[in-house]
């Protein structure tokens, strides 16, 4: 199946490099070269938007801001102070990540509709910047963008070269997609829990990939002010930092080929057909308008439907079935001894309410330790504390040593701390695989640009990571689901799958919240063999439940919490025969 998939990327990636080297001998007239120039220099900047929107689910609409500085930046040094035109270009690319930077910086913490709106200032501002530095940028009147040099002076020429810049922006943005970075990215877009639990840096990620649309936006501004050959702050209207974005929108999000097609149906479509073009902007609102409710996922999902459609059927339903051997297998290649973790006098408060009330556990290596006690007791807190969601409001939390309480929970995941949800928390539109690989991403040392350029080391991580993610997968018993998409698991398989995303990450210690709930007792079976392959291995399992049989088949140690205060400590037997725990809990 990958080999024909890869296949036809291959055959379509062909298919289109002809047609776009051909072009010029097909295309009409020079008016349709100029329309195939201008979609690969609008490319240019939007396959970088993409990585930004698409990917990162960060709704900025100020990229006309960036794609102006960087015209004009190109203009001036070429015009004002004879820099070589591919140096220019080279510096509006910089001009262009400085002020993503500079931009980025203060808004990407705002939550989405706030950064929006920051970015439609930001392109504002620029806009008025520009008409404001007469001297500069000509003011209204404007600047002459500069030719390149032979053999990209012609027409024919600066098509090609724009060709070539928009397949190099490609490969990058393709690249990004498919490493460890473009799935963080998604995690960012559809879950950032998730993607704080396996270690993502939520805040650093979503600035490096606005940084790399800025520079992507600066170079596509010096092309644009080339292509145009006259350049004034008209040019740079709102209208096209949304036209941008609408392409992305009617592409779909997270494809690259859908918002590809978005781009040159969008910049096309209008200047083909004349009655189009006069409906202006009203023609891309009723484009957005049928895409949002007739296909909301875009183009590229409609594509990807279609082409699903014509492959061998997937078997529906395949039950869980673990790999035991496999699994015990690739958990004992991760590093062996570690302490224990040491949670001593710990309290959460919430406003007046004392969530957890001076609570003291110790969470060892080799062991599995059950947390029980009725809804409400603070078990969900205890694992959001240890796993750095909350900080404690009293009390600390020791490993080696060493105090941990106050980490950041991408650093608990570099710990070896490692959890599930009690709701799951996948990224549903990746595949089972690609969510288990994610939950290795601080295993992943790859840089962002390394990423781009798919660099030999990066490579060889990558498939180090996925054979892993693979055997793992098989280990839990989701080996035949592997290459499905996560919104087509069920409840069960879910349940497992995050199991496999949290060993993915290599842990030392693994938190499961109420893991067996939802599961039928031949899964809750698989569920115990599991658990205890993973306990054997040395992490160590810190497992809330509510199926008391099964925890305290499982489990060494049992703590039973109440309202927040710890009720009872010790082995199974002895929690399970204790009075209060009786009263409490397992009598109701
Ligand atoms: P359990 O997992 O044992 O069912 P929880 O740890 O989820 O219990 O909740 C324990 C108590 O803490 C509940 O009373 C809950 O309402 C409260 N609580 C948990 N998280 C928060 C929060 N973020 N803000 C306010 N109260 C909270
Ligand atoms: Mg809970």
């Amino acid at each position: 199946m990958l080999t024909s998939n890869r296949f036809s990327r291959v055959l379509l990636v062909a298919m289109f490099a002809i047609a776009a080297l051909t072009l010029p001998f097909w295309a009409g007239d020079q008016y349709q070269l100029h329309l195939a120039a201008l979609i690969a220099v609008y490319w240019v900047l939007i396959s970088g938007l993409n990585i930004v929107v698409g990917f990162t689910g960060q709704l900025s609409i100020g990229h006309v801001g960036l794609l102006s500085i960087g015209s004009y930046g190109f203009c001036i040094l070429v015009g004002k102070f004879g820099v070589d035109p591919y140096v220019a270009m080279a510096i509006a690319g910089a001009l262009g990540g400085i002020c993503g930077l500079g931009l980025g910086l203060p808004s990407l913490r705002l939550p989405g509709f706030y950064f929006a709106m920051a970015t439609m200032a930001f392109a504002l501002i620029v806009n008025e910047i520009i008409l404001a530095q007469v001297d500069l940028t000509g003011g209204g009147i404007g600047l002459v963008g500069p030719l390149f040099p032979e053999p990209f002076d012609s027409p024919i020429g600066f098509y090609y070269l724009a060709a070539i810049i928009a397949a190099i922006a490609t490969w990058l943005t393709w690249n990004i997609a498919r490493s460890m970075w473009g799935k963080g990215l998604i995690s960012i877009r559809d879950n950032p829990v998730t993607a704080q639990a396996v270690g993502v840096p939520v805040f650093r990620a979503k600035l490096v990939a606005f940084v790399f649309s800025g520079v992507l936006a600066g170079v596509s501004g010096a092309l644009f002010a080339s292509l145009q050959s006259y350049i004034t702050p008209e040019t740079f209207v709102f209208d096209l930092s949304m036209f941008f974005f609408v392409c992305i929108i009617i592409g779909g999000r997270g494809s690259i080929v859908g918002p590809f097609l978005g781009t040159v149906v969008l910049t096309a479509l209008p200047e083909m057909v004349a009655s189009l073009a006069k409906l202006g902007n009203f023609f891309y609102g009723l484009l957005l308008l049928i895409v949002v409710l007739v296909i909301p996922e875009g183009i590229g999902r409609m594509i990807q439907m279609i082409y699903e459609r014509f492959r061998p059927r997937q078997i529906e339903s395949m039950p869980i079935q673990p790999e035991l051997p496999r699994l015990r297998h690739v958990l004992n290649t991760h590093t062996g001894d570690h302490d224990a973790i040491r949670m001593e006098h710990i309290s959460k408060n919430f406003g007046g309410v004392a969530a957890v009330d001076d609570v003291s556990l110790t969470l060892s290596p080799h062991e599995v330790h059950g947390l029980i006690g009725p809804n409400g007791s603070g078990k969900t807190t205890m694992l959001n504390l240890l796993s750095g969601y909350y900080e404690p409001t009293t009390g600390s939390m020791l490993y080696r040593g060493e105090d941990f309480g106050n980490t950041t929970v991408q650093q608990r995941a570099r710990m070896g701390i490692a959890r599930t949800f009690q709701k799951p928390r996948l990224l549903p539109e990746l595949t089972v695989l690609e969510n288990a690989m994610v939950g290795a991403w601080s295993e992943s040392t790859s840089g962002f640009m390394a990423s781009a350029l798919a660099l030999p080391h990066v490579r060889a991580e990558d498939s180090v990571l996925r054979a892993r993610a693979e055997e793992l997968l098989h280990g839990v018993g989701l080996g035949a689901v592997m290459h499905r998409r996560a919104n087509l698991l069920d409840h069960a398989q879910q349940r497992f799958l995050e199991i496999a995303r949290g060993l993915a990450l290599k842990p030392r210690f693994i938190l499961l919240d109420e893991p067996a709930g939802g599961l039928t007792s031949v899964e809750i079976e698989h569920l115990g063999s599991v658990i205890r392959a993973i306990s054997k291995s040395g992490v160590g399992v810190l497992l809330v439940e509510h199926h008391t049989d099964f925890v305290f088949r499982v489990c060494d140690k049992v703590t039973a919490l109440n309202v927040g205060r710890m009720i009872q400590h010790g082995t199974s037997e002895q929690v399970r025969h204790d009075p209060e725990v009786i009263r409490v809990y397992l009598g109701a």
